[in-house]
């Protein structure tokens, strides 16, 4: 006996649309990034994380949420991911003349698998060299479950790229299962507290307990630290008061694409 489910044969067929689509989103230049700030506690602009978006000609804007594990499951991701950093590299550059953008530092998300290719360290030394940026201002955001697979590996790619200059801050801190172990081997600059902390943190005791040991621990290594997701005065007046240093969310700015971005730093 078959059973037939019209409904499974459509998300099959939507998925091989959307890969096969994907494959061209590159040549057709229709990959975009998203800049959103990144601000201090004095509420200097300090940089910008960059964020990939799809804009597609029928479905409109695609979030990296729907696409991203499409294209790590193709390796389109690895095409996709050396744009993301050529893209990033360049606007360091172009930023490089004027005073108000000189000391800006960008944060590049980097995917597992992209990170795990036996000559990744060499594609960004390549990049950085080409693009003839300060390494200081490129950031890369890593996730936890990276950590999981090939440890020493990972520490050793980290190592070579710090060695060249390259920053490191570790994304959505506190969902994986980072060991403390490692924590300490990691040349990371910055541990960045992920938004489920950030979302109820002005009300739920356990969330600003957390937040507020995360942050202690972080300047206990000499680690810098950023808060994402954060939408309110509320949220940002009880970071502030577990001494939280660096702030990212839509209270300060939502992603934006670049000349959006220029025009916001003009008038702040
Ligand atoms: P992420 O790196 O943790 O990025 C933070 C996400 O939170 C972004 O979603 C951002 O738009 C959103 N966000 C920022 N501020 C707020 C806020 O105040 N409130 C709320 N509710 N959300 C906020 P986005 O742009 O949809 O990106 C989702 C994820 O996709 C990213 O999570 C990252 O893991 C991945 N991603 C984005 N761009 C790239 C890329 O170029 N390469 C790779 N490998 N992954 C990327
Ligand atoms: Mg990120
Ligand atoms: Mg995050």
């Amino acid at each position: 006996m078959r059973f037939f489910d019209p409904e499974m044969q459509e998300t099959v067929n939507q998925r091989a649309d959307l890969e096969s689509e994907l494959r061209n989103a590159l040549e057709k230049q229709q990959l975009q990034l998203y800049y959103q700030i990144q601000v201090d506690s004095s509420h200097h602009t300090r940089g910008a994380e960059v964020l990939i978006r799809w804009i597609h000609p029928e479905r409109g804007m695609i979030s990296p949420v729907q696409f991203i594990p499409l294209a790590e499951e193709t390796g389109l991701i690895l095409p996709i991911g050396q744009w993301v950093l050529d893209t990033a590299c360049a606007r360091i550059k172009a930023w490089e003349k004027d005073t108000l953008t000189s000391n800006l530092t960008l944060a590049v998300n980097v995917s597992a698998k992209q990170f795990h290719q036996a000559d990744f360290v060499n594609q960004v030394h390549e990049t950085v060299q080409r693009h003839a940026i300060n390494p200081m201002l490129l950031k890369l955001e890593l996730t936890e479950s990276m950590l999981q697979s090939d440890i020493e590996d990972t520490i050793a790619s980290m190592h070579a790229l710090k060695k060249i200059g390259i920053q490191f801050s570790l994304d959505d801190f506190g969902t994986g299962y980072s060991s403390l172990q490692y924590l300490k081997r990691l040349p990371l600059d910055q541990l960045k507290i992920d938004q489920s902390f950030v979302r109820d943190i002005a009300t739920d005791s356990s969330d600003k307990a957390i937040v507020g040991t995360i942050i202690a621990m972080a300047h206990h290594l000499g680690v810098g630290v950023i808060a994402e997701g954060v939408e309110t005065k509320e949220q940002l007046h009880s970071l502030k008061s577990s001494c939280c240093t660096h702030y990212q969310g839509y209270l300060f700015g939502k992603p934006v694409p670049i000349d959006e971005f220029e025009a916001q730093l003009k008038q702040s």
